[in-house]
């Protein structure tokens, strides 16, 4: 049996089978849960491109799953499936840095448009980027740092591995300061001070300079009265050994 390339948590078994049915028609490979516990489990697998997730769940709810999940995957799509009405959970969910969410009940043609969407926008992505290095710099995104040499290391907070993550990710183009915010926050970013962004960039830019002085590569761009662009001079990882392995049968 091939690997599930899809995980579906979901306690309610109707909804869960209508979504399995859903995604198994339209050709996905698809594993499910009926619990936190069991959907955790099954998400974190080799092979797993998209997690569907249910968030009133037994044994461990779904913000909960989220939070562990991100923790191993930091890339991971993650479409949340909400009640509606739970404007606070999904918020918390969008927050937490799933990548969408739909409102239950929603028809099959919406779930696989959501689906398609969110696969068509992590196929850019550095699968579970877990390195970058920029000149002698190598980032660190699963521990948060930078490492100049055996001893000389950057701790990176949160928002600025999830702002370089963000910028690697699209660096083909520039990002502006609202993508930004609202990838990061989740949120309409209307009446957001788009200045916290520049604070974190500068911050970004000072820990991402060679303390050595030798190297002038630059991390982050400036793209005049739009936003960022990661500079040139990064150079991505391969995917971690578990992904390899995920692709043989
Ligand atoms: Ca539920």
């Amino acid at each position: 049996m091939s690997a599930a390339q899809i995980v579906v948590v979901e306690d309610e078994p109707a909804i869960r089978r209508g979504v399995v049915d859903a995604l198994t028609a339209s050709g996905y490979t698809v594993a499910e849960a009926a619990d936190g516990g069991i959907g955790y489990e099954r998400s974190i697998q080799p092979g797993v491109r998209l997690v569907l997730l249910d968030l009133l769940l037994p044994v461990r709810d779904g913000i909960e799953v989220l939070e562990e999940i991100r923790k191993v995957r930091p890339t991971l799509p993650v479409i949340i499936l909400t009640a509606r009405g739970s404007e606070d959970d999904r918020v918390r969910g969008l927050k937490m840095g799933a990548d969408d969410y739909v409102v239950k009940p929603f028809s099959a043609r919406e779930l696989l448009a959501r689906v398609e969407a969110v696969l068509r926008r992590a196929a850019d992505r550095p699968a579970d980027m877990a390195r970058a290095s920029l000149g002698k710099a190598v980032i660190d995104f699963q521990r948060r740092e930078i490492r100049w040499s055996d001893k000389e290391r950057t701790e990176l907070s949160d928002t600025e591995t999830g702002i370089l993550i963000f910028l690697l990710e699209n660096r083909n183009r520039s990002v502006s300061r609202e993508e930004i915010l609202t990838r990061l926050w989740g949120i309409d970013p209307s009446g957001l001070e788009t200045r916290t962004i520049d604070m974190h960039v500068a911050r970004l830019r000072a820990k991402l300079r060679d303390p050595s002085g030798k190297s002038s590569a630059e991390a982050i761009v400036t793209v005049r009265a739009h936003g960022y662009m990661a500079g040139p001079d990064f150079k991505l990882d391969e995917p971690p050994p578990l992904q390899a392995a995920a692709s043989r049968k």
